[in-house]
């Protein structure tokens, strides 16, 4: 059989692989390839100071190979410092599955996937994420046991977004003591753009202390926007208005980079808490323009974290959901550490945020190697 060598390059560009990983500072990078399965995949491991790189998997129908690439790289290295700041012996690492999840699914695919996940023995473990089910886990799971965020039957943790959700509230309550001097969220009106899976444990976690009638929903989805509404007696708007409604707390809970020049100008709120990941669009420029208006940003990698924590929890033996969730707890306390930070540095919330990470990975990186 004759085999056409294609060069490495992208529309005539070089993907310069190489200096990409130095750009991000990646210890790793994977290509995985079957010919019979159609597999083509990719595993980034940024860091393994802390410990195993750990963070999930995706498949998504990229539209070209240096896209998948970049998305690897960029995640991974996000999971580095979401396992650091949630104090969590894991480093950062993340797999990107290059397909349509809708049509180009099948088991042998997802099994030699796990061959190798396991291939690496232990220095990346995987888990779900977008365009991974259950299912798909099930087959990786045959063929590894670096898998972790597996479905209760399975002997894992089950859903972790009850604990993402909780996490976010506490995060929420310590962002409120900071701006109004006392952490009750009684009275305060806020918006929740997105009421998934973890925009609806938030919910019922601020309704705890709050009147409905104080809380504004937005999601794409018009018939889940009615049954919460139905649920819980909530305000709903359009999904396009929701950065206009008086709030004093938004919380993005659906898609990320919701942070950009267009929604800064309308959100008249004095704290934003949410679930999402990558919310802001710049991570320099608009943690600064948040700065600059009064509003008081909680980091999404620390915010969020309630979720790798339970996944912890199953990695290292003995799952145990209360402890998830005291764990989790404790993003009050890091993120009043962080805005404390902030005041007496001048900085802003994600730098500060990112500082403490890289401390973690730094002072703790260097007692492993002795
Ligand atoms: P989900 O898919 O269950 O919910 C997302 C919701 O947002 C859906 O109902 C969707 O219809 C809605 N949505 C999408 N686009 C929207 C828009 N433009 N306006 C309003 N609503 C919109 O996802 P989830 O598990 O609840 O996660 C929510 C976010 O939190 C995601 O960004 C996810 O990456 C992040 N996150 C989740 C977890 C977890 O434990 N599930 C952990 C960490 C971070």
């Amino acid at each position: 059989m004759s085999v056409t060598i294609q060069p490495i390059t992208e529309a005539g560009k070089e993907f310069a692989i190489f200096s990409q990983m130095a750009g991000y500072d990646h210890e790793q990078v994977v290509f995985c390839h079957d010919h019979a399965t159609g597999l083509k995949a990719i595993i980034a491991i940024h860091n393994t100071a802390l410990g195993a790189a750990a963070g999930g998997t995706r498949m998504w129908a990229y539209k070209d190979e240096a896209s998948a690439l970049h998305d690897v790289l960029r995640l991974s290295r996000g999971m580095t410092f979401k396992n650091a700041i949630a104090g969590l012996n894991l480093g950062g690492g993340k797999a990107v599955i290059i397909g349509d999840a809708r049509t180009q699914k099948n088991e042998a695919l997802f099994r030699r996937f796990g061959q190798f996940v396991d291939s690496l023995a232990g220095k990346y473990i995987t888990a779900e994420d977008v365009g991974i089910s259950t299912k798909d886990m099930e087959y990786i799971a045959m063929h590894t046991k670096y898998v972790a965020g597996k479905p209760e039957i399975m002997g894992g943790s089950g859903d972790p977004s009850p604990v993402t959700a909780y996490g976010v509230y506490v995060g929420m309550k310590a962002s409120a003591k900071k701006v109004y001097g006392n952490d009750s969220l009684a009275g305060k009106k806020i918006a929740l753009q997105g009421v998934g899976h973890v925009g609806e444990y938030l919910l019922e976690n601020i309704l705890k202390e709050n009147d409905p009638k104080n809380i504004t929903i937005s999601d794409f989805y018009e018939d889940r926007v009615k049954q919460i509404v139905a649920k819980y007696g909530v305000n709903a708007v359009d999904k396009d208005a929701i950065y206009d409604v008086p709030m004093d707390i938004y919380a993005p809970c659906a898609l990320g980079a919701t942070i950009n020049d267009n929604t800064l100008s309308r959100l008249k709120c004095s704290i934003i808490a949410g679930a999402a990941n990558n919310q802001l669009e710049d991570e320099k420029r608009h943690a600064d323009l948040c700065k600059a208006q009064g509003i008081l940003y909680a980091p999404d990698f620390l915010i969020n974290g309630g979720g790798i924590i339970n996944v912890y929890y199953e990695i290292i033996g003995n799952y145990n959901r209360e402890r998830a969730y005291n764990h989790a707890g404790e993003i009050y306390d890091t993120l009043t550490n962080i805005y404390n930070l902030s005041e007496k540095e001048n900085i802003n919330t994600q730098q500060s945020a990112m500082r403490l990470a890289l401390e973690r990975i730094e002072t703790i990186g260097k007692l492993k190697i002795r």
